[in-house]
C-alpha cells in the first residue's frame, strides 16, 4: 500500500514539474517574440556618406543619371536596386546570406 502511495506522489510531482516547465517555455517564447518584433520595428537611419554594398559608390548619387532606387535591409546593409538585382536577381541581402552559408559549412 505504501509503495502505491509513493508511486502516486512521484507521478504528481512529475506532472507538476512538466506544467512548470511548459509555463517557463511559453513565457520565454513570448518575450523572445516581443524582442524580435521590437527589432523589426526599429528605424534605419541612412546618412549621406553611406556606400552601396554592391558597387561601393555613395548611396545618394549627385548626378541624376546615376540615381537609382535604394534597398535597405534590417541588417543595415544598403544597396542600389540595380546593383542588388545584378548580383542576386532577388531582394535578399547578399552579404548576410553569404555569411550564413559559410556558417553552415563550418557546423
Ligand atoms: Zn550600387
Ligand atoms: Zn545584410
Amino acid at each position: 500500500m505504501q509503495a502505491l502511495v509513493k508511486i502516486l506522489q512521484d507521478y504528481n510531482l512529475q506532472t507538476e514539474l512538466e506544467d512548470g516547465c511548459r509555463r517557463v517555455l511559453v513565457s520565454d517564447c513570448y518575450s523572445l517574440l516581443q524582442k524580435l518584433n521590437r527589432q523589426h520595428r526599429r528605424g534605419v537611419a541612412i546618412e549621406d556618406d553611406y556606400l552601396c554594398q554592391g558597387c561601393q559608390r555613395k548611396i545618394f548619387a549627385r548626378e541624376i543619371s546615376y540615381a537609382s532606387d535604394i534597398i535597405v535591409f534590417n541588417c543595415r546593409h544598403i544597396f542600389h536596386e540595380n546593383c542588388l538585382l545584378a548580383t542576386t536577381g532577388e531582394f535578399v541581402c547578399v552579404i548576410c546570406s553569404a555569411q550564413q552559408k559559410s556558417e553552415f559549412r563550418i557546423s
